[in-house]
């Protein structure tokens, strides 16, 4: 863990989000993911001579509205540009980026971090296309290019920055990641490549006004990678420092098998890629009417809807932001109130139970075998009395491996909590009388033993005896 006292950690992130519209930036061509290798391609995605790019609008759109909700500047006017390198996965030879104009400048995410909430700065969002993929599996000696990824347009939302230790990397690209899929602009999935995220790390005296150098790390392909990168980097810069050793600026590869990064190439300039403007496409203007009905298709973002859960449902903040975490999960959890009225019972069985099962099963909630509706009227039937927390679980078992009705397990098994206090009475009697012992050191003083009373009766009614009604019985009748 990089947490040497003399030593601040600076990190900033480029995260690249593949953009979820149908077709290619500047071509018609299926951006579906898993097609067989080169059966997405046409002559402009395959860069041949004399083909034009036209604009996908629904990509552009898709960058307004993440600038939006990051409340970020959207600029009226953004150009593209040429970024010129060799690599046999870029046909073109140039990348279309946009580099001196982008989309959106300014922005800002907010993180929580062990001493309150931090706001972290987006320095810009600019479009650009993806580039294939080089496979090396398959045939000796050779390597194969698949051109279906070529052209998929890409937002990059580079940072500020701001981040000063992985744990703050980690928040950051969790809560960009619930906003990208919120928004429903990007699938944010960083195993298959849609969000992918390269850190710049360095380290600074503490009390130092400037940066330190940096390096960039790339292969990062979990946040898990991304923090274990950083500290693992971070480290390394402290020992050089430690040695009086410089940093020299690169970018670095994270192996995630060794655990450790090694030096990939030396840092390139942006006169290396000879940047120019992008000839064959005009300036991208926008007038402000389509930014403003473009405001008007956002959702209720994450910080949004968890200061709401705070606020009219009681939620604890720790609660409310494991709920908002992802959309699908906020929606379950407001189906299970509505049908069960209380939201704090409901947080705890959507948090415990419920996430703790799929977590189990490596289920995500769209996939849940317990609907929302079963779970609120589960919830509901606690609520009432009907029901104990106790045989609450085992229905819930029940639910989530054979299905069902709450309603109808609770009477077909027998499962309905015993709350006719002559009942509860008549168990109470026989297991006072069954322990004379027991309640003779409870009456000298040993009050403790009231919850071997309360297992004995619990054991005898099958755990269906109402908690609150047999503590109430048990306390009366052993005061005597
Ligand atoms: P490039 O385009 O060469 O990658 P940028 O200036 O655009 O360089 O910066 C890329 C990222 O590096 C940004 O997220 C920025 O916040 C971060 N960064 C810049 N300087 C430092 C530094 N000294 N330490 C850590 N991160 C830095
Ligand atoms: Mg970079
Ligand atoms: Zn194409």
């Amino acid at each position: 863990m990089s947490s040497h006292p003399g030593y601040e950690v600076v990190i900033g992130l480029e995260v690249h989000a593949q953009m979820r519209t149908r077709s290619k930036v500047f071509c018609g061509c299926s951006t579906t993911f898993g097609a067989e290798a080169n059966t997405q391609i046409c002559p402009i995605c395959a860069a041949f001579p004399g083909v034009l790019p036209v604009l996908n609008h629904a990509a552009v759109d898709m960058a307004i509205r993440t600038g939006l909700a990051i409340g970020g500047t959207i600029n009226q006017r953004s150009e593209f540009s040429r970024k010129n390198y060799f690599y046999p996965d870029l046909p073109a030879g140039y990348q279309i980026t946009q580099y001196e104009l982008p989309i959106v400048s300014r922005g800002c995410i907010h993180i929580d971090t062990p001493s309150g909430p931090k706001a972290i700065g987006v320095t810009r969002i600019h479009m650009e296309v993806d580039a294939g993929k080089n496979l090396h599996e398959g045939i000796a000696g050779a390597s194969w290019v698949d051109l279906n990824r070529t052209g998929v347009p890409l937002m990059e939302i580079v940072s500020e920055p701001d981040l000063r230790s992985s744990a703050e990397a980690g928040e950051y690209l969790k809560k960009l990641r619930a906003i990208v899929r919120y928004l429903e602009v990007c699938d944010g999935n960083m195993e298959e490549g849609s969000f992918r995220c390269d850190a710049n790390v360095s380290v600074r005296p503490r009390g130092q006004a400037g940066f330190g150098i940096r390096c960039e790390l790339k292969n990062l392909n979990s946040i898990r990678n991304v923090m274990r990168a950083i500290d693992y980097e971070a480290d390394r810069h402290i020992d050089l420092a430690a040695a009086g050793q410089p940093v020299v600026q690169e970018t670095r590869l994270w192996d995630a098998d060794q655990e450790i990064t090694r030096s990939m190439r030396g840092k390139e300039d942006a006169h290396d890629y000879r940047y120019f403007p992008e000839p064959d496409l005009p300036p991208l203007v926008l007038d402000q009417a389509r930014i403003d009905a473009l405001a008007a298709t956002l959702p209720e973002l994450p910080d949004a809807r968890r200061a709401r859960f705070q606020e009219q449902m009681s939620l604890s903040p720790y609660d409310a932001g494991v709920l908002t975490a992802a959309r699908e999960l906020a929606d379950y959890f407001e189906q299970v109130v509505a049908v069960a009225g209380n939201p704090k019972s409901a947080a705890n069985w959507v948090t415990g139970e419920l996430l703790g099962q799929l977590n189990k099963a490596g289920l995500e909630i769209t996939a849940a075998p317990v609907s929302a509706a079963a779970l609120g009227r589960l919830v509901g039937l606690i609520e009432q009395g009907a029901i104990s927390g106790k045989i609450a679980k085992e229905v819930f078992t029940i639910l989530w491996t054979k299905g069902g009705d709450p309603e109808r397990i609770v009477a077909e098994k027998g499962l309905t909590q015993v709350s006719d206090s002559g009942a509860i009475e008549a168990e109470v009697n026989r297991v006072l009388a069954a322990n004379p012992e027991e309640v003779a050191q409870y009456r000298g003083g040993k009050v403790k033993l009231l919850g071997f009373f309360v297992g004995q009766v619990m054991k005898a009614t099958g755990g269906k005896a109402n908690p609150g009604l047999l503590n109430k019985l048990l306390k009366e009748k052993l005061q005597g």
